[in-house]
Protein backbone atom coordinates (compact mmCIF):
# COMPACT_ATOMS: atom_id res chain seq x y z
CA UNK A 1 0.00 0.00 0.00
CA UNK A 2 2.82 1.97 0.98
CA UNK A 3 4.06 1.96 -2.63
CA UNK A 4 1.23 3.16 -4.31
CA UNK A 5 -0.05 6.76 -5.28
CA UNK A 6 -3.35 6.80 -3.51
CA UNK A 7 -4.69 10.26 -5.66
CA UNK A 8 -3.32 7.77 -9.01
CA UNK A 9 -5.79 4.60 -8.09
CA UNK A 10 -9.72 4.70 -8.86
CA UNK A 11 -11.65 3.86 -6.20
CA UNK A 12 -12.35 0.38 -7.20
CA UNK A 13 -7.95 -0.15 -6.38
CA UNK A 14 -8.64 1.89 -2.93
CA UNK A 15 -10.94 -0.64 -2.23
CA UNK A 16 -8.69 -3.69 -3.18
CA UNK A 17 -5.76 -2.42 -1.46
CA UNK A 18 -7.64 -2.25 1.36
CA UNK A 19 -9.36 -5.15 1.51
CA UNK A 20 -8.10 -7.77 4.35
CA UNK A 21 -8.01 -11.38 4.16
CA UNK A 22 -9.13 -13.40 7.60
CA UNK A 23 -8.37 -16.81 7.83
CA UNK A 24 -10.28 -19.12 10.36
CA UNK A 25 -8.78 -22.00 11.47
CA UNK A 26 -11.05 -25.09 12.54
CA UNK A 27 -14.67 -25.72 11.60
CA UNK A 28 -16.35 -26.18 14.91
CA UNK A 29 -18.71 -24.53 17.15
CA UNK A 30 -16.06 -21.11 17.40
CA UNK A 31 -14.91 -21.43 13.99
CA UNK A 32 -18.24 -21.82 12.37
CA UNK A 33 -19.76 -18.66 14.56
CA UNK A 34 -16.98 -16.65 13.62
CA UNK A 35 -16.82 -17.26 9.75
CA UNK A 36 -21.03 -16.24 9.92
CA UNK A 37 -20.69 -12.96 11.85
CA UNK A 38 -17.33 -11.52 9.77
CA UNK A 39 -19.56 -12.60 6.70
CA UNK A 40 -22.20 -10.36 7.72
CA UNK A 41 -20.14 -7.91 8.99
CA UNK A 42 -17.45 -7.59 6.66
CA UNK A 43 -17.87 -6.16 2.93
CA UNK A 44 -17.36 -8.91 0.01
CA UNK A 45 -13.98 -7.59 -1.24
CA UNK A 46 -12.47 -8.85 2.23
CA UNK A 47 -11.54 -12.77 1.98
CA UNK A 48 -13.14 -14.78 4.65
CA UNK A 49 -11.13 -18.22 4.19
CA UNK A 50 -12.38 -21.21 6.84
CA UNK A 51 -9.55 -24.31 7.15
CA UNK A 52 -10.61 -27.53 9.00
CA UNK A 53 -9.22 -30.95 8.23
CA UNK A 54 -12.37 -32.34 7.75
CA UNK A 55 -15.00 -31.66 5.23
CA UNK A 56 -18.09 -31.82 7.46
CA UNK A 57 -19.10 -29.64 10.40
CA UNK A 58 -20.75 -32.05 13.32
CA UNK A 59 -23.08 -31.21 15.91
CA UNK A 60 -21.25 -32.30 19.05
CA UNK A 61 -23.69 -31.25 21.48
CA UNK A 62 -25.86 -34.06 20.07
CA UNK A 63 -23.44 -36.70 19.98
CA UNK A 64 -25.04 -37.89 23.47
CA UNK A 65 -28.72 -38.40 21.74
CA UNK A 66 -26.79 -39.81 18.61
CA UNK A 67 -25.34 -42.49 21.08
CA UNK A 68 -28.93 -44.03 22.09
CA UNK A 69 -30.21 -43.43 18.70
CA UNK A 70 -32.36 -40.72 19.26
CA UNK A 71 -30.35 -39.01 15.84
CA UNK A 72 -29.10 -40.49 12.61
CA UNK A 73 -25.56 -38.97 11.87
CA UNK A 74 -26.71 -37.30 8.95
CA UNK A 75 -29.50 -35.09 10.80
CA UNK A 76 -26.30 -33.24 12.91
CA UNK A 77 -24.01 -33.03 9.99
CA UNK A 78 -24.08 -30.27 7.24
CA UNK A 79 -20.76 -29.97 4.74
CA UNK A 80 -18.43 -26.76 5.72
CA UNK A 81 -18.36 -26.15 1.69
CA UNK A 82 -22.27 -25.13 1.94
CA UNK A 83 -21.11 -21.65 3.79
CA UNK A 84 -19.55 -20.69 0.49
CA UNK A 85 -22.95 -19.29 -0.46
CA UNK A 86 -22.40 -16.59 2.26
CA UNK A 87 -19.00 -15.38 0.98
CA UNK A 88 -16.51 -17.92 2.50
CA UNK A 89 -14.38 -19.80 1.44
CA UNK A 90 -14.08 -22.99 2.40
CA UNK A 91 -10.36 -24.61 2.33
CA UNK A 92 -10.06 -28.24 3.24
CA UNK A 93 -6.06 -28.93 4.64
CA UNK A 94 -4.47 -29.98 7.39
CA UNK A 95 -3.44 -27.02 9.49
CA UNK A 96 0.52 -28.18 10.02
CA UNK A 97 2.05 -24.93 11.38
CA UNK A 98 1.65 -20.82 12.25
CA UNK A 99 4.19 -18.70 11.72
CA UNK A 100 3.12 -14.99 13.04
CA UNK A 101 6.05 -13.53 12.48
CA UNK A 102 5.61 -13.87 8.88
CA UNK A 103 1.68 -13.89 8.98
CA UNK A 104 1.33 -17.20 7.32
CA UNK A 105 -0.27 -20.61 8.46
CA UNK A 106 1.32 -23.55 6.63
CA UNK A 107 -0.92 -26.50 5.58
CA UNK A 108 -1.03 -29.70 3.75
CA UNK A 109 -2.26 -28.12 0.61
CA UNK A 110 -0.57 -24.62 0.63
CA UNK A 111 0.42 -21.69 2.70
CA UNK A 112 -2.07 -18.89 3.35
CA UNK A 113 -1.35 -14.99 4.24
CA UNK A 114 -3.70 -13.54 6.42
CA UNK A 115 -4.03 -10.04 8.37
CA UNK A 116 -6.27 -11.41 11.12
CA UNK A 117 -6.01 -14.62 12.12
CA UNK A 118 -8.73 -16.88 14.13
CA UNK A 119 -8.02 -20.09 15.98
CA UNK A 120 -10.09 -22.50 17.13
CA UNK A 121 -8.76 -25.79 16.50
CA UNK A 122 -10.81 -27.42 19.24
CA UNK A 123 -8.83 -29.91 21.45
CA UNK A 124 -6.65 -32.81 20.47
CA UNK A 125 -7.55 -36.32 22.13
CA UNK A 126 -4.64 -38.57 23.65
CA UNK A 127 -6.31 -42.06 24.37
CA UNK A 128 -1.82 -43.43 24.25
CA UNK A 129 -1.71 -41.72 27.93
CA UNK A 130 -3.77 -45.06 29.35
CA UNK A 131 -2.07 -47.73 28.12
CA UNK A 132 -4.73 -49.94 26.21
CA UNK A 133 -7.37 -47.10 26.14
CA UNK A 134 -7.23 -46.78 22.08
CA UNK A 135 -7.85 -50.37 21.16
CA UNK A 136 -9.85 -51.36 24.06
CA UNK A 137 -12.82 -48.38 24.11
CA UNK A 138 -15.13 -46.34 22.23
CA UNK A 139 -14.58 -42.33 21.90
CA UNK A 140 -17.91 -40.74 22.05
CA UNK A 141 -16.46 -36.99 22.36
CA UNK A 142 -15.39 -38.12 18.50
CA UNK A 143 -18.10 -38.23 16.09
CA UNK A 144 -16.44 -41.87 14.03
CA UNK A 145 -16.75 -43.26 17.99
CA UNK A 146 -20.27 -42.06 18.63
CA UNK A 147 -21.47 -43.52 15.27
CA UNK A 148 -19.50 -47.18 16.45
CA UNK A 149 -21.10 -46.68 19.87
CA UNK A 150 -24.55 -46.36 18.61
CA UNK A 151 -24.50 -49.35 16.99
CA UNK A 152 -22.59 -51.44 19.28
CA UNK A 153 -25.07 -50.44 22.27
CA UNK A 154 -28.23 -50.94 19.81
CA UNK A 155 -26.80 -54.63 20.05
CA UNK A 156 -25.11 -54.90 23.83
CA UNK A 157 -28.28 -55.96 25.85
CA UNK A 158 -26.51 -57.78 29.05
CA UNK A 159 -23.46 -56.80 31.03
CA UNK A 160 -21.34 -53.85 32.42
CA UNK A 161 -20.80 -50.78 30.92
CA UNK A 162 -17.75 -48.51 32.16
CA UNK A 163 -17.60 -44.70 31.43
CA UNK A 164 -14.45 -43.41 32.48
CA UNK A 165 -12.78 -39.98 32.17
CA UNK A 166 -9.12 -39.92 31.31
CA UNK A 167 -8.23 -36.46 32.63
CA UNK A 168 -9.20 -32.97 33.09
CA UNK A 169 -9.98 -30.29 31.51
CA UNK A 170 -12.12 -32.10 28.98
CA UNK A 171 -14.90 -30.58 26.59
CA UNK A 172 -18.42 -30.15 28.06
CA UNK A 173 -18.17 -31.07 31.89
CA UNK A 174 -21.80 -31.76 31.86
CA UNK A 175 -21.67 -34.02 28.71
CA UNK A 176 -20.17 -37.10 30.79
CA UNK A 177 -23.49 -37.02 33.24
CA UNK A 178 -26.10 -36.38 31.04
CA UNK A 179 -24.71 -39.89 28.66
CA UNK A 180 -24.92 -41.86 31.60
CA UNK A 181 -28.21 -40.66 32.47
CA UNK A 182 -29.31 -40.85 28.70
CA UNK A 183 -27.82 -44.76 28.88
CA UNK A 184 -30.01 -45.21 31.67
CA UNK A 185 -33.02 -44.12 30.12
CA UNK A 186 -32.03 -45.70 26.80
CA UNK A 187 -31.55 -49.33 28.70
CA UNK A 188 -34.97 -49.01 30.67
CA UNK A 189 -37.47 -48.19 27.75
CA UNK A 190 -35.68 -51.43 25.98
CA UNK A 191 -36.88 -53.06 29.20
CA UNK A 192 -33.15 -53.89 30.12
CA UNK A 193 -32.13 -52.29 32.73
CA UNK A 194 -31.51 -55.20 35.12
CA UNK A 195 -28.85 -56.27 32.94
CA UNK A 196 -27.03 -53.41 32.18
CA UNK A 197 -24.67 -52.39 35.00
CA UNK A 198 -23.31 -48.77 34.56
CA UNK A 199 -20.33 -47.18 36.14
CA UNK A 200 -18.99 -43.68 36.06
CA UNK A 201 -15.18 -43.33 36.57
CA UNK A 202 -14.18 -39.51 36.95
CA UNK A 203 -10.62 -37.82 37.86
CA UNK A 204 -13.74 -34.93 39.39
CA UNK A 205 -13.80 -34.32 43.53
CA UNK A 206 -17.83 -34.65 42.86
CA UNK A 207 -19.87 -33.95 40.06
CA UNK A 208 -19.59 -30.70 38.40
CA UNK A 209 -17.04 -29.46 41.23
CA UNK A 210 -17.22 -25.79 39.90
CA UNK A 211 -21.13 -25.69 40.74
CA UNK A 212 -19.91 -26.29 44.39
CA UNK A 213 -21.05 -28.88 46.39
CA UNK A 214 -25.02 -28.58 46.56
CA UNK A 215 -25.06 -28.99 42.53
CA UNK A 216 -22.86 -32.09 42.93
CA UNK A 217 -24.66 -33.51 45.31
CA UNK A 218 -27.95 -33.37 43.39
CA UNK A 219 -26.11 -34.89 40.50
CA UNK A 220 -24.73 -37.61 43.00
CA UNK A 221 -27.99 -38.24 44.69
CA UNK A 222 -30.08 -38.21 40.58
CA UNK A 223 -27.35 -41.45 40.12
CA UNK A 224 -28.21 -43.22 43.26
CA UNK A 225 -31.92 -43.04 42.64
CA UNK A 226 -31.13 -44.44 39.35
CA UNK A 227 -28.71 -47.11 40.38
CA UNK A 228 -25.67 -45.94 38.49
CA UNK A 229 -22.04 -46.14 40.49
CA UNK A 230 -20.30 -43.43 40.77
CA UNK A 231 -16.22 -42.90 41.14
CA UNK A 232 -15.19 -40.28 41.89
CA UNK A 233 -11.13 -38.87 41.92
CA UNK A 234 -10.13 -41.48 39.70
CA UNK A 235 -6.42 -41.91 38.29
CA UNK A 236 -6.93 -44.16 35.33
CA UNK A 237 -3.66 -46.21 34.67
CA UNK A 238 -4.63 -48.64 32.07
CA UNK A 239 -7.13 -50.36 30.44
CA UNK A 240 -6.04 -54.42 30.47
CA UNK A 241 -7.96 -55.48 27.50
CA UNK A 242 -7.06 -59.18 28.03
CA UNK A 243 -8.81 -59.20 31.21
CA UNK A 244 -11.36 -56.41 30.61
CA UNK A 245 -11.05 -54.16 33.65
CA UNK A 246 -9.65 -50.49 34.15
CA UNK A 247 -7.15 -50.44 36.71
CA UNK A 248 -7.33 -47.47 38.68
CA UNK A 249 -4.23 -45.88 41.01
CA UNK A 250 -4.57 -47.46 44.80
CA UNK A 251 -4.99 -51.13 43.15
CA UNK A 252 -8.85 -50.31 42.35
CA UNK A 253 -10.04 -52.45 39.79
CA UNK A 254 -13.19 -52.09 37.98
CA UNK A 255 -14.42 -55.08 35.44
CA UNK A 256 -16.47 -54.57 32.55
CA UNK A 257 -17.97 -55.59 29.15
CA UNK A 258 -18.19 -52.39 27.40
CA UNK A 259 -15.76 -49.52 28.08
CA UNK A 260 -16.47 -46.22 26.96
CA UNK A 261 -13.68 -43.63 27.18
CA UNK A 262 -13.06 -39.57 26.83
CA UNK A 263 -8.82 -39.65 26.09
CA UNK A 264 -6.76 -37.07 27.82
CA UNK A 265 -6.91 -33.42 25.72
CA UNK A 266 -4.76 -31.19 25.24
CA UNK A 267 -4.09 -27.87 23.05
CA UNK A 268 -3.62 -28.49 18.95
CA UNK A 269 -0.62 -29.71 17.64
CA UNK A 270 -0.07 -27.62 15.08
CA UNK A 271 0.58 -24.40 17.45
CA UNK A 272 3.26 -26.18 18.83
CA UNK A 273 6.91 -23.88 18.16
CA UNK A 274 4.52 -20.67 17.70
CA UNK A 275 4.97 -19.26 21.00
CA UNK A 276 1.45 -19.02 21.48
CA UNK A 277 0.66 -21.47 23.74
CA UNK A 278 1.35 -22.32 27.31
CA UNK A 279 0.63 -25.43 29.81
CA UNK A 280 -0.90 -27.89 28.00
CA UNK A 281 -0.26 -26.47 24.67
CA UNK A 282 -3.46 -24.36 24.75
CA UNK A 283 -3.25 -21.00 23.93
CA UNK A 284 -2.56 -18.02 25.88
CA UNK A 285 -5.20 -15.30 25.35
CA UNK A 286 -6.64 -12.04 26.89
CA UNK A 287 -9.89 -13.39 28.85
CA UNK A 288 -11.46 -10.48 28.20
CA UNK A 289 -10.63 -9.94 24.08
CA UNK A 290 -9.11 -13.48 22.73
CA UNK A 291 -6.20 -11.92 21.59
CA UNK A 292 -3.06 -14.01 21.81
CA UNK A 293 0.43 -12.89 22.48
CA UNK A 294 0.66 -12.35 18.20
CA UNK A 295 -0.64 -9.29 16.56
CA UNK A 296 -3.97 -9.58 14.98
CA UNK A 297 -4.32 -13.77 16.17
CA UNK A 298 -7.32 -14.54 18.17
CA UNK A 299 -7.96 -17.59 19.75
CA UNK A 300 -11.34 -18.90 20.58
CA UNK A 301 -13.45 -22.20 21.98
CA UNK A 302 -11.55 -25.08 23.72
CA UNK A 303 -8.31 -24.65 21.98
CA UNK A 304 -7.96 -21.17 24.29
CA UNK A 305 -6.41 -21.62 27.68
CA UNK A 306 -8.95 -19.96 30.28
CA UNK A 307 -9.12 -19.59 33.51
CA UNK A 308 -11.18 -18.72 36.61
CA UNK A 309 -10.28 -15.77 37.69
CA UNK A 310 -8.78 -16.70 41.71
CA UNK A 311 -8.48 -20.62 41.80
CA UNK A 312 -6.55 -20.36 38.01
CA UNK A 313 -8.44 -23.87 37.47
CA UNK A 314 -9.29 -24.21 33.41
CA UNK A 315 -12.55 -22.54 32.67
CA UNK A 316 -14.89 -25.32 31.76
CA UNK A 317 -14.66 -25.73 27.72
CA UNK A 318 -18.13 -25.63 26.01
CA UNK A 319 -19.82 -24.95 22.77
CA UNK A 320 -21.65 -22.09 24.10
CA UNK A 321 -18.37 -20.43 24.99
CA UNK A 322 -16.78 -20.81 21.44
CA UNK A 323 -20.03 -20.03 19.78
CA UNK A 324 -19.83 -16.27 22.31
CA UNK A 325 -15.93 -16.36 21.65
CA UNK A 326 -16.14 -16.12 17.95
CA UNK A 327 -18.90 -13.40 17.63
CA UNK A 328 -16.88 -11.70 20.32
CA UNK A 329 -13.67 -11.86 17.82
CA UNK A 330 -15.14 -11.64 14.76
CA UNK A 331 -17.23 -8.08 16.09
CA UNK A 332 -13.66 -6.97 16.84
CA UNK A 333 -11.89 -8.00 13.76
CA UNK A 334 -14.33 -5.96 11.89
CA UNK A 335 -14.64 -2.68 13.66
CA UNK A 336 -10.29 -3.05 13.17
CA UNK A 337 -10.62 -3.48 9.40
CA UNK A 338 -13.66 -0.57 9.42
CA UNK A 339 -10.69 1.55 11.50
CA UNK A 340 -12.66 1.81 14.29
CA UNK A 341 -11.89 0.84 18.10
CA UNK A 342 -12.74 -2.96 18.59
CA UNK A 343 -14.88 -2.70 21.87
CA UNK A 344 -16.82 -5.93 22.15
CA UNK A 345 -16.02 -7.78 25.52
CA UNK A 346 -16.23 -11.96 26.23
CA UNK A 347 -18.49 -12.15 29.39
CA UNK A 348 -17.53 -15.42 30.62
CA UNK A 349 -21.84 -16.04 30.79
CA UNK A 350 -23.79 -19.26 29.39
CA UNK A 351 -25.89 -21.83 29.98
CA UNK A 352 -25.65 -25.89 29.66
CA UNK A 353 -28.95 -27.93 29.14
CA UNK A 354 -28.16 -31.59 30.52
CA UNK A 355 -30.02 -33.80 29.72
CA UNK A 356 -32.03 -36.87 32.10
CA UNK A 357 -33.66 -38.91 30.01
CA UNK A 358 -37.61 -38.98 29.89
CA UNK A 359 -37.50 -36.34 27.66
CA UNK A 360 -36.46 -33.79 30.41
CA UNK A 361 -33.20 -31.72 31.23
CA UNK A 362 -31.31 -29.70 33.91
CA UNK A 363 -31.08 -26.02 32.56
CA UNK A 364 -27.48 -24.73 34.09
CA UNK A 365 -26.91 -21.12 34.13
CA UNK A 366 -22.77 -20.36 33.97
CA UNK A 367 -20.73 -17.25 35.11
CA UNK A 368 -17.24 -18.51 36.02
CA UNK A 369 -15.57 -15.09 35.64
CA UNK A 370 -17.32 -14.51 39.38
CA UNK A 371 -15.01 -13.63 42.36
CA UNK A 372 -13.82 -15.62 44.71
CA UNK A 373 -15.44 -18.45 42.23
CA UNK A 374 -17.62 -19.40 39.63
CA UNK A 375 -21.65 -18.96 39.80
CA UNK A 376 -23.26 -21.99 38.30
CA UNK A 377 -26.90 -22.85 39.44
CA UNK A 378 -28.93 -25.89 38.08
CA UNK A 379 -32.40 -26.46 38.53
CA UNK A 380 -34.32 -29.82 38.62
CA UNK A 381 -35.43 -31.79 35.42
CA UNK A 382 -37.92 -30.31 33.18
CA UNK A 383 -39.75 -30.93 30.09
CA UNK A 384 -39.58 -27.02 29.13
CA UNK A 385 -35.61 -27.52 29.23
CA UNK A 386 -35.40 -30.57 27.09
CA UNK A 387 -37.35 -28.77 24.21
CA UNK A 388 -35.18 -25.74 24.84
CA UNK A 389 -31.82 -28.04 24.13
CA UNK A 390 -33.69 -29.52 21.23
CA UNK A 391 -34.38 -25.94 19.72
CA UNK A 392 -30.83 -24.93 20.35
CA UNK A 393 -29.36 -27.75 18.33
CA UNK A 394 -32.07 -26.99 15.09
CA UNK A 395 -31.02 -22.83 15.49
CA UNK A 396 -27.52 -24.15 14.78
CA UNK A 397 -28.10 -26.03 12.46
CA UNK A 398 -29.97 -24.32 10.50
CA UNK A 399 -28.90 -20.67 11.17
CA UNK A 400 -25.10 -21.30 9.96
CA UNK A 401 -25.43 -23.44 7.50
C1 LIG B 1 -20.43 -35.39 23.65
C2 LIG B 1 -20.34 -33.91 23.74
C3 LIG B 1 -21.42 -33.15 24.18
C4 LIG B 1 -21.32 -31.77 24.28
N1 LIG B 1 -22.41 -31.05 24.70
C5 LIG B 1 -22.32 -29.72 24.81
C6 LIG B 1 -23.43 -28.94 25.26
O1 LIG B 1 -24.50 -29.47 25.52
N2 LIG B 1 -23.27 -27.59 25.38
C7 LIG B 1 -22.09 -26.98 25.10
O2 LIG B 1 -21.98 -25.75 25.22
N3 LIG B 1 -21.00 -27.69 24.68
C8 LIG B 1 -21.09 -29.03 24.52
N4 LIG B 1 -20.01 -29.75 24.09
C9 LIG B 1 -18.72 -29.09 23.93
C10 LIG B 1 -18.58 -28.40 22.58
O3 LIG B 1 -19.01 -29.22 21.54
C11 LIG B 1 -17.13 -27.98 22.38
O4 LIG B 1 -16.72 -27.26 23.50
C12 LIG B 1 -17.02 -27.10 21.14
O5 LIG B 1 -17.30 -27.86 19.99
C13 LIG B 1 -15.65 -26.48 21.04
O6 LIG B 1 -15.64 -25.68 19.88
P1 LIG B 1 -14.27 -25.35 19.14
O7 LIG B 1 -14.64 -24.53 17.95
O8 LIG B 1 -13.29 -24.81 20.09
O9 LIG B 1 -13.69 -26.77 18.69
P2 LIG B 1 -14.36 -27.89 17.81
O10 LIG B 1 -15.83 -27.72 17.71
O11 LIG B 1 -13.84 -29.18 18.34
O12 LIG B 1 -13.75 -27.63 16.35
C14 LIG B 1 -12.38 -27.75 16.06
C15 LIG B 1 -12.25 -27.94 14.55
O13 LIG B 1 -10.88 -27.82 14.19
C16 LIG B 1 -10.54 -28.82 13.24
N5 LIG B 1 -9.11 -29.08 13.38
C17 LIG B 1 -8.44 -29.38 14.51
N6 LIG B 1 -7.13 -29.48 14.25
C18 LIG B 1 -6.98 -29.25 12.94
C19 LIG B 1 -5.85 -29.20 12.06
N7 LIG B 1 -4.60 -29.39 12.51
N8 LIG B 1 -6.04 -28.93 10.75
C20 LIG B 1 -7.32 -28.71 10.27
N9 LIG B 1 -8.41 -28.74 11.05
C21 LIG B 1 -8.24 -29.00 12.36
C22 LIG B 1 -11.42 -30.01 13.64
O14 LIG B 1 -11.62 -30.86 12.53
C23 LIG B 1 -12.71 -29.31 14.10
O15 LIG B 1 -13.64 -29.19 13.05
C24 LIG B 1 -20.11 -31.13 23.94
C25 LIG B 1 -19.02 -31.89 23.49
C26 LIG B 1 -19.13 -33.24 23.37
C27 LIG B 1 -17.95 -34.04 22.85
Amino acid sequence: MGNYDVNCLDYRQVIFCLAKTVVVLGGGAGGVAAVNVLSKTLSRNNRIILVDRKESYHFQGAFPLLMVNQRRPAQLTKRLDNLERKGIEFFQAEVKQIRPQQNLVDTSRESLCYDYLVIALGAEHHPETVPGMAEGSYNPWRFEGACQLRHKLSRFKRGKIVFFMASTPFSCPIAPYEIIFLLDDYYRRRGLRQQVELTLVTPEPTPEPLAGPKVGESVRQMMEERGITLITQAKVLCLDTDQNRLLLDHGIEIPGDLFIGVPSHWGPAALRGSGLTEEGGWVDVDPHTLNTRAENVFAIGDAAALKLPVTKVWAPKAGIFAHYQGEVVARNIASLIAGECPSFRYTAKGFWIMLTGSGRARYCTVRYRTEPKALITMLRPTRAAYLAKLAIEKYWLVRWF
